[in-house]
């Protein structure tokens, strides 16, 4: 099928186009007439399969349809989880509106930098806002923007928002938006605890679920390399030499582990950097815009850099330490293997992280042989290991957050099945 198939406009296929775009992936395919319809729409897809295009060209066809009123009332809201993928995603869909006329005002906001130029860039409106939830609440507060003409909102990861750290947020976003209006959740990970909040914020919405297929698949190589826990970084500065990794993207469980084993690196002439939710705004920015350039051989992160952020031909992600969640792991190891291309992702399990890392096999049906590397054998067994791993993982028992997550999805707030009432009675 070719794009022009889809009932998108001329400026819309040459900026498609310009970017060597040749087909519609499955999920562009599939998602982009239902959009163009009006309805709301759940889509599962996985991780690197275009799905920011596939919610950003239908809305920008109907932002072509412009009133010509000044200010501009933004029409469509964007919200992400994190300041990375608001800025990849603000700048992605300028790109896709670069040939549209009249002009269409993409804004992008995000916390952790100044909110003086946010406020004047938003000054006569936008079409479309893509946001944090804190930062667009601060903006509202400060009546620089105003949500009550909001056509479409768009969740994307919308698991994510969904969970407890912006349940709060987004239960008060919710509450400005008219009652009347398309609501798109996007993810490549829906699990139990998040369904019944997407289908109080959904209104007869189509379900779609892109299925792998060898042609969709992302060929990412799973590996698992059994290592003691005090030798993961000797091994990783092995495997980076040994195998010539040009760049990797390694996770690792806490903001001192990513200084400490960034640093580490350097050391040995490893151009590294550390990348997590307490570095400046600044900081958080020239690693990733360094790493994306290829001026950094590795970044080292914590999960803030997990959840869609799109680095092109990124060859290998490494589990240093194991994702707390089995959800994680698929986010993770999804920032490789994007658009087609190949990718290998390797985990460390130490003797203790290897019940943990059974349960993350177990959760997404897959099994994978434990490699060792000669030099690196453990010594360690599951009752000697010394030094466990910090990266635990979810288990079956459930903690404090879990209790919690629950109690947000199930008896307590449920905000927006008290908006959907509303709904019914405005
Ligand atoms: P996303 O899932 O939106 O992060 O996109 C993943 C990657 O796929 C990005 O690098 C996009 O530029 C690329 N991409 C999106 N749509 C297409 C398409 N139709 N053909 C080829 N590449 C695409």
């Amino acid at each position: 099928m070719e794009f022009s198939a889809l009932g998108l406009s001329a400026p819309l296929i040459r900026a498609v186009s310009t970017r060597n775009y040749s087909v519609p992936t499955p999920i562009q395919e599939a998602a982009i007439p239902v959009i163009l319809r009006g309805a709301d729409v759940w889509v599962c897809a996985q991780t690197g399969t275009g799905k920011t295009a596939a919610f950003a060209l239908p809305l920008l066809q109907r932002c072509l349809s412009t009133r010509g009123e000044t200010p501009r009332p933004v029409r469509v809201l964007i919200l992400v989880p994190t300041r990375e993928l608001a800025a990849q995603i603000g700048s992605t869909i300028d790109d896709y509106a670069h040939y549209a006329t009249p002009p269409l005002k993409i804004g992008t906001v995000f916390g952790g930098v100044s909110i003086n130029p946010q406020m004047m860039a938003l000054r006569g409106g936008a079409d479309i806002v893509v946001a944090t939830p804190g930062r667009l609440l601060d903006l509202v507060e400060h009546r620089a923007l105003c949500l009550d003409r909001i056509e479409v909102l768009v969740l994307d990861e919308a698991d994510r928002l969904f969970d407890l750290g912006f349940a709060d947020e987004l239960t008060r976003i919710v509450r400005l938006l008219p009652a009347r209006r398309q609501n798109l959740l996007f993810s490549a990970t829906f699990p139990p605890a998040v369904h019944a909040l997407a289908a109080d914020l959904l209104r007869d919405p189509i379900r779609i679920d892109v299925p792998s297929t060898p042609a969709t698949e992302p060929t990412i190589l799973q590996r698992v390399i059994a290592v003691d826990t005090p030798r993961r970084t000797q091994l990783l500065r092995h495997l980076i030499q040994e195998h010539g990794w040009q760049r990797a993207l390694v996770f690792v469980a806490t903001k001192y582990a990513t200084e400490h084993v960034a640093q580490k690196l350097c050391q040995v002439g490893i151009k590294a950097a550390s990348f997590h939710g307490e570095l400046s705004q600044a900081a958080r920015t020239k690693s990733l815009v360094d790493f994306k350039a290829r001026q950094l051989q590795v970044l080292v992160a914590t999960d803030v850099a997990a959840r869609g952020i799109d680095i092109v031909e990124l060859p290998v992600v490494v589990n240093y330490d194991l994702p707390r969640s089995a959800v994680d792991y698929l986010h993770r190891i999804g920032r490789t293997g994007r658009a087609g291309s190949s990718g290998v992702a390797v985990s460390f399990v130490s003797a203790t992280a290897e019940a943990h890392f059974r349960l993350i096999e177990k959760r997404h049906a897959i099994k994978l042989p434990r490699e060792t590397i000669a030099g690196f054998e453990p010594a360690a067994t599951s009752a000697t290991d010394p030094n466990p791993s910090t990266g635990g993982i979810k288990g079956t028992r459930k903690n404090k957050k879990d209790k919690l997550r629950e109690a947000v999805g199930a008896a307590a707030p449920r905000p927006f099945a008290r908006q959907a009432k509303k709904a019914e009675s405005d």
